[in-house]
């Protein structure tokens, strides 16, 4: 391919909030005019038997031959006979790593203006290796997997990334107090990859002091790096120190150097879909205009628009729109990232446009245009 060649990313824009939020990124990226071409895959409503999951083999091929996407959250359907969409995604693509950085948005006020978090876990076995079964009515069991060669791999990741980012310290946060054997092998594998690397602090923490810790101080951390289900939490109540999952961006990183970039939130089932009606808005104020003489049509407009206020798109797009960035400098293309990534600080931080989670009142739709005059 020549320099003139747009890239091909995978797009998913997933369940929910997910196409409201990937509009925004499209839109974002137009306007940017970042040179890449989206292959657009949305979750199918049957199960292809070759994946055992409502995603197709060729939206896992896609991302196999693009290397590169950004996904929006997916809702997994509640059913017997398939696979987790998420779970899908991280076994078949081998994403073993998803880093999680976590920093306070400047001009908007939280509990501490210096938060500066790396949150790197791991992605493919713990408590999510999906191994549940009941011994006898009443009790089950789940199946918590830790293999060296996981730990090893994600622990690896961690402090070349801790390298690669001018970062200080590597802590990692365990249970091997209770949990010997599984914890124990993360923790050992963690320290042997710790001595290759003796410029970065290698640190400790045990999961639950690590959360307080956290709450009391989150300067008190670096780059932290742990399994599966503690990453999972870990980067929730970290997302909670800046003002919230609206905000958190995340990077998967998987084998043969496939990165898949996400927003750390869900679907969001609550605020999804609210912009249905401002969608129709203007059919009706069409409809009005024809059937009504000029003082019912202005009545009508303005009913029409106090109803439809607050059913506008509520989702802040910023997570996945920081996903993206993630992803655009993973491609090296650092001039559009730090361009993208200013006009979305600015415009949060200059206040006049801000959605309902971090206190304002913009829709999806006009804090997106907000960002795009920002560029
Ligand atoms: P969620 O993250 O969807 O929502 C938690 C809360 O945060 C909700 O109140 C929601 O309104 C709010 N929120 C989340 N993202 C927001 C945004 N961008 N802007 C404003 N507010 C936002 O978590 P949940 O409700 O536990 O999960 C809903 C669904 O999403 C479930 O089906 C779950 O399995 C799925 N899920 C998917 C992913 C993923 O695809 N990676 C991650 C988590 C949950």
């Amino acid at each position: 391919s020549t320099a003139t060649d747009p890239i091909r990313a995978t797009l998913f824009p997933g369940d929910g909030i997910g196409p409201e939020i990937a509009e925004s990124v499209k839109q974002v990226f137009r306007e940017a005019e970042v040179p890449i071409e989206w292959e657009e895959h949305y979750v199918g409503d049957q199960i292809d038997p070759r994946t055992q999951s409502f995603l197709t083999w060729e939206s896992l091929e896609s991302v196999r031959q693009n290397k590169v996407g950004l996904k929006g959250p997916m809702a997994t359907p509640i059913g017997k006979g398939h696979r987790s969409l998420n779970l899908t995604l991280r076994k078949e693509l081998n994403l073993y790593a998803n880093v999680r950085p976590c920093y306070s948005l400047p001009g908007y006020k939280t509990r501490y203006d210096d938060v500066n978090l790396i949150t790197i876990r791991e992605n493919t076995e713990g408590e999510y290796s999906g191994l549940e079964h009941q011994v006898v009515r009443g009790v089950v069991e789940s199946l918590k997997i830790i293999t060296r060669q996981a730990s090893l791999r994600v622990a690896e990741y961690a402090f070349h990334y801790a390298k690669a980012h001018g970062r200080e310290r590597v802590s990692v946060i365990h249970k091997a107090n209770i949990m010997q054997k599984t914890d124990g092998l993360f923790l050992k594998c963690c320290r042997e990859v710790a001595e290759k690397y003796p410029e970065i602090k290698y640190e400790e923490a045990v999961i639950d002091n690590c959360c307080m810790m956290l709450v009391k101080n989150p300067a008190l951390f670096d780059v932290l790096v742990m399994p599966n289900l503690y990453g999972d939490i870990i980067s929730d109540l970290c997302a909670g120190l800046i003002g919230g999952l609206g905000l958190t961006p995340s990077l998967n990183i998987g084998e043969g150097g496939i990165a898949l970039a996400e927003a750390v939130h869900g679907s969001a089932p609550d605020i999804a879909g609210k912009d249905l009606t401002s969608k129709l808005t203007p059919v009706v104020l069409e409809t009005l205009a024809r059937e009504w003489d000029r003082t019912l049509t202005v009545m009508g407009a303005g009913l029409v628009f106090l109803l439809t206020r607050p059913m506008e798109n509520l989702a802040n797009p910023t997570a996945l729109l920081l996903s993206s960035v993630s992803m655009l400098r993973h491609l090296e293309l650092h001039d559009k990232a730090e361009q993208i990534q200013n006009a979305i600080l600015n415009t949060i931080a200059e206040g006049k446009y801000r959605t309902a989670d971090l206190g304002g009142k913009s829709s999806t739709t006009d804090f997106t245009k907000a960002i795009c005059d920002h560029l």
